[in-house]
Protein backbone atom coordinates (compact mmCIF):
# COMPACT_ATOMS: atom_id res chain seq x y z
CA UNK A 1 0.00 0.00 0.00
CA UNK A 2 1.54 3.25 -0.63
CA UNK A 3 0.95 5.96 1.76
CA UNK A 4 -1.46 8.77 1.02
CA UNK A 5 -0.47 12.29 0.56
CA UNK A 6 -0.95 14.81 3.11
CA UNK A 7 -3.01 17.99 2.68
CA UNK A 8 -1.03 20.74 3.81
CA UNK A 9 -1.85 24.76 4.44
CA UNK A 10 -3.82 26.68 6.72
CA UNK A 11 -6.11 27.88 4.26
CA UNK A 12 -6.62 24.31 2.47
CA UNK A 13 -10.23 24.15 1.99
CA UNK A 14 -10.28 20.51 2.89
CA UNK A 15 -8.45 21.18 6.41
CA UNK A 16 -11.30 24.05 6.89
CA UNK A 17 -14.70 22.22 6.13
CA UNK A 18 -16.59 20.37 8.92
CA UNK A 19 -16.49 16.66 7.74
CA UNK A 20 -19.50 14.28 7.49
CA UNK A 21 -20.39 11.77 9.89
CA UNK A 22 -19.21 8.29 9.23
CA UNK A 23 -22.62 6.25 8.27
CA UNK A 24 -20.96 2.95 8.20
CA UNK A 25 -17.68 1.53 8.73
CA UNK A 26 -17.88 -0.22 5.45
CA UNK A 27 -15.12 -1.83 3.63
CA UNK A 28 -13.46 1.25 1.98
CA UNK A 29 -13.59 2.70 5.43
CA UNK A 30 -11.53 0.25 6.62
CA UNK A 31 -9.03 0.51 3.54
CA UNK A 32 -8.62 4.12 4.61
CA UNK A 33 -8.43 3.12 8.23
CA UNK A 34 -5.30 1.11 7.20
CA UNK A 35 -4.25 3.59 4.82
CA UNK A 36 -3.76 6.59 7.69
CA UNK A 37 -2.10 4.00 10.08
CA UNK A 38 0.61 3.52 7.56
CA UNK A 39 0.76 7.00 6.62
CA UNK A 40 0.93 8.27 10.51
CA UNK A 41 3.69 5.71 11.01
CA UNK A 42 5.76 6.77 8.59
CA UNK A 43 5.32 10.29 9.24
CA UNK A 44 5.77 9.41 12.90
CA UNK A 45 2.85 11.34 13.87
CA UNK A 46 1.08 11.27 16.76
CA UNK A 47 -2.12 11.27 15.13
CA UNK A 48 -4.04 11.80 11.25
CA UNK A 49 -7.31 13.01 10.71
CA UNK A 50 -8.67 11.74 7.52
CA UNK A 51 -8.94 15.48 6.52
CA UNK A 52 -5.68 15.47 5.92
CA UNK A 53 -5.29 12.66 3.73
CA UNK A 54 -8.20 14.46 1.42
CA UNK A 55 -11.11 13.03 2.88
CA UNK A 56 -13.87 14.90 4.58
CA UNK A 57 -15.06 12.51 6.90
CA UNK A 58 -15.26 12.26 11.18
CA UNK A 59 -12.70 9.85 11.24
CA UNK A 60 -9.24 10.34 13.15
CA UNK A 61 -6.05 8.28 14.60
CA UNK A 62 -4.73 9.23 17.73
CA UNK A 63 -1.99 7.85 19.76
CA UNK A 64 -4.12 7.25 23.06
CA UNK A 65 -1.83 5.53 25.92
CA UNK A 66 0.89 4.34 23.50
CA UNK A 67 -1.74 2.92 20.93
CA UNK A 68 -2.36 3.97 17.79
CA UNK A 69 -6.24 4.28 17.96
CA UNK A 70 -9.14 4.58 15.59
CA UNK A 71 -11.94 7.10 16.35
CA UNK A 72 -14.79 7.27 14.42
CA UNK A 73 -17.72 10.23 14.97
CA UNK A 74 -15.94 11.06 17.84
CA UNK A 75 -17.66 13.54 20.39
CA UNK A 76 -15.95 14.64 23.57
CA UNK A 77 -18.71 14.20 26.42
CA UNK A 78 -16.91 15.78 29.60
CA UNK A 79 -13.90 18.31 29.88
CA UNK A 80 -11.72 18.78 32.65
CA UNK A 81 -11.81 22.48 34.40
CA UNK A 82 -8.00 21.81 35.08
CA UNK A 83 -5.81 22.47 31.92
CA UNK A 84 -2.61 22.16 30.27
CA UNK A 85 -0.44 24.67 27.90
CA UNK A 86 1.91 22.40 25.51
CA UNK A 87 3.54 23.03 22.42
CA UNK A 88 1.99 20.99 19.36
CA UNK A 89 3.01 20.31 15.74
CA UNK A 90 0.75 19.24 12.79
CA UNK A 91 1.77 17.42 9.87
CA UNK A 92 -0.24 19.69 7.92
CA UNK A 93 1.81 22.38 9.12
CA UNK A 94 5.36 21.88 9.08
CA UNK A 95 7.67 23.85 11.07
CA UNK A 96 4.78 25.41 13.15
CA UNK A 97 4.72 24.64 16.99
CA UNK A 98 1.97 26.26 18.63
CA UNK A 99 1.61 26.78 22.45
CA UNK A 100 -2.17 25.09 22.95
CA UNK A 101 -4.09 25.46 26.17
CA UNK A 102 -6.60 22.64 26.34
CA UNK A 103 -8.64 20.71 29.29
CA UNK A 104 -5.66 18.36 30.74
CA UNK A 105 -8.61 15.44 30.58
CA UNK A 106 -11.80 14.64 28.98
CA UNK A 107 -13.91 11.75 28.00
CA UNK A 108 -15.23 10.88 24.41
CA UNK A 109 -17.44 8.90 23.06
CA UNK A 110 -16.61 7.44 19.76
CA UNK A 111 -17.41 4.23 17.25
CA UNK A 112 -14.16 1.65 16.91
CA UNK A 113 -12.97 0.41 13.79
CA UNK A 114 -15.47 -2.39 14.22
CA UNK A 115 -18.13 0.45 14.27
CA UNK A 116 -18.35 -0.59 17.80
CA UNK A 117 -19.50 2.24 20.59
CA UNK A 118 -17.05 2.78 23.06
CA UNK A 119 -16.84 5.63 25.16
CA UNK A 120 -12.94 6.44 27.21
CA UNK A 121 -11.39 9.05 29.56
CA UNK A 122 -8.14 10.36 29.05
CA UNK A 123 -5.88 12.51 30.25
CA UNK A 124 -1.88 14.30 30.03
CA UNK A 125 -0.77 13.42 25.83
CA UNK A 126 -3.77 11.05 25.13
CA UNK A 127 -6.24 13.67 25.99
CA UNK A 128 -4.44 16.31 24.12
CA UNK A 129 -3.61 14.19 20.97
CA UNK A 130 -7.53 13.03 20.80
CA UNK A 131 -8.64 16.83 20.82
CA UNK A 132 -6.02 17.86 18.02
CA UNK A 133 -7.51 15.06 15.91
CA UNK A 134 -11.08 15.85 17.03
CA UNK A 135 -10.50 19.38 16.06
CA UNK A 136 -9.61 18.49 12.23
CA UNK A 137 -13.09 17.12 12.12
CA UNK A 138 -14.56 20.73 12.79
CA UNK A 139 -11.80 22.29 10.50
CA UNK A 140 -9.89 23.78 13.56
CA UNK A 141 -6.18 24.04 13.12
CA UNK A 142 -3.30 25.49 15.14
CA UNK A 143 -3.17 28.18 14.28
CA UNK A 144 -6.79 29.28 15.48
CA UNK A 145 -5.05 29.47 18.57
CA UNK A 146 -2.65 31.69 18.16
CA UNK A 147 -3.34 35.25 19.89
CA UNK A 148 -4.37 38.11 17.28
CA UNK A 149 -1.52 40.79 17.32
CA UNK A 150 -2.60 44.15 18.09
CA UNK A 151 -3.91 46.54 15.51
CA UNK A 152 -0.75 48.65 14.29
CA UNK A 153 -2.36 50.65 11.64
CA UNK A 154 -1.83 54.17 12.60
CA UNK A 155 -4.64 55.77 10.21
CA UNK A 156 -7.18 53.17 11.52
CA UNK A 157 -5.90 54.01 15.52
CA UNK A 158 -6.34 58.21 14.78
CA UNK A 159 -9.66 57.66 12.97
CA UNK A 160 -10.85 55.85 16.21
CA UNK A 161 -9.78 58.03 18.53
CA UNK A 162 -11.71 60.67 16.44
CA UNK A 163 -14.84 59.20 16.02
CA UNK A 164 -14.67 58.20 20.09
CA UNK A 165 -13.70 61.88 20.51
ZN1 LIG B 1 -2.88 18.18 13.02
Amino acid sequence: MSLLPIEKGADNPILRRKAAKVPEVTKAIKKLIKGMRETVKAEDGAGLAAPQVGQSLQLCLALVEGKMTVLINPEITWRSEETATEEEGCLSLPGIQVAVTRPAAIAVKYLNENGLPEERKLSDFSARTAQHETDHLKGVLLVDYLTPPPQRDPEQTQEARHEAA
